[in-house]
């Protein structure tokens, strides 16, 4: 079984939704985690799973800011001595149409997406190195490389960008023993998930998640802790050989070569 037993991780975007999930299984299999998200509700995450018996500090961070970014590496190591893993889940999705929207949507997602996760790996790789080795593991999405519907222009583009920059880190930190991998999420049951089921369906939302789910192969969406077992795999000795792959994990939504007739 894949155990972090000793390892100490970083994860952004841990306050709730696959964040908080990767946070969850990471800390129950060992790592010291420091969960790093802009509202409070991080440190109450973090105190949840103290209370578990598990070791895990909260960090209110803006991966926007390049210094709270410092600041969060900083932190990690002042409580745990040194980082060995990376997790950078933090990020936005909001549709809109791409001749309606000015260019301030275009921002927002390219500010959290790209130059967050940028910041993240520029103020936490070099303590990954200091420790010998390690990995990173970068949330992208099955949204980038395919496209199913109007109005993700924004999104797509930011999330495409993050297989590119896990494959050019990967290449360029072999040679000190990093790798680094993304994870392509589907549909997962998120709060972002849920808040797009309300806009689309605001008198019964769940009629709008049960449609997504009828669309998934498993006939289901998934759980963040199914993307924080993948995550940890990643991040784990067990993939010692996984570098600068995208692995998806979506209950087969993009496995149709056509969409069926209604079956
Ligand atoms: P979510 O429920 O909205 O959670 C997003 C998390 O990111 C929260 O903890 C949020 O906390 C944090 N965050 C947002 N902006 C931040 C910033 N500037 N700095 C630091 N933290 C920030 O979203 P989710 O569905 O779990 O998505 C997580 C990741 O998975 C995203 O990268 C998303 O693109 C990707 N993804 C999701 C799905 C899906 O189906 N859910 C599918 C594919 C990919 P604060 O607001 O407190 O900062």
């Amino acid at each position: 079984m894949t155990t972090l037993n000793n390892k100490v991780a970083v994860v952004t975007g841990a306050s709730k939704g696959i964040g908080a999930g990767i946070a969850r299984v990471f800390a129950r299999q060992g790592a010291s985690v420091v969960l790093a998200a802009r509202g409070a509700d991080v440190l109450d995450l973090a105190a949840e799973l103290r209370a578990e018996g598990c070791e895990a500090t909260g960090v209110q961070c803006d991966v926007t800011d390049p210094r709270d970014c410092k600041r969060l590496a900083r932190t990690a190591v002042e409580s745990y001595g040194r980082i060995d893993i990376l997790d950078c889940n933090a990020g936005i999705c909001r549709l809109g149409n791409f001749l309606d929207e000015n260019d301030s949507w275009r921002d927002a997602h390219v500010n959290v997406n790209i130059n967050g996760v940028w910041n993240a790996c520029k103020s936490v790789i070099p303590e990954i190195v200091r420790a010998g080795g390690g990995a990173v593991v970068i949330t992208s999405s099955v949204t980038g490389d395919l496209v199913a519907d109007p109005g993700e222009a924004a999104y797509a583009m930011t999330k495409a960008a993050l297989v590119g920059l896990t494959k050019a880190l990967a290449r360029e930190f072999a040679d000190r023993n990093v790798r680094v991998n993304c994870i392509c999420p589907g549909y997962i049951r998120t709060p972002l998930v849920e808040g797009m089921a309300e806009q689309s369906d605001p008198d019964n939302p769940e009629r709008a998640i049960d449609e997504i789910a009828r669309a998934v192969p498993l006939g289901r969406l998934g759980t963040p802790e199914e993307c924080g077992q993948l995550c940890a795999f990643l991040a784990s000795d067990d993939a010692s050989y996984i570098t600068g792959a995208q692995v998806v994990i979506d209950g087969g939504s993009t496995l149709p070569e056509t969409t069926s007739m209604g079956q």
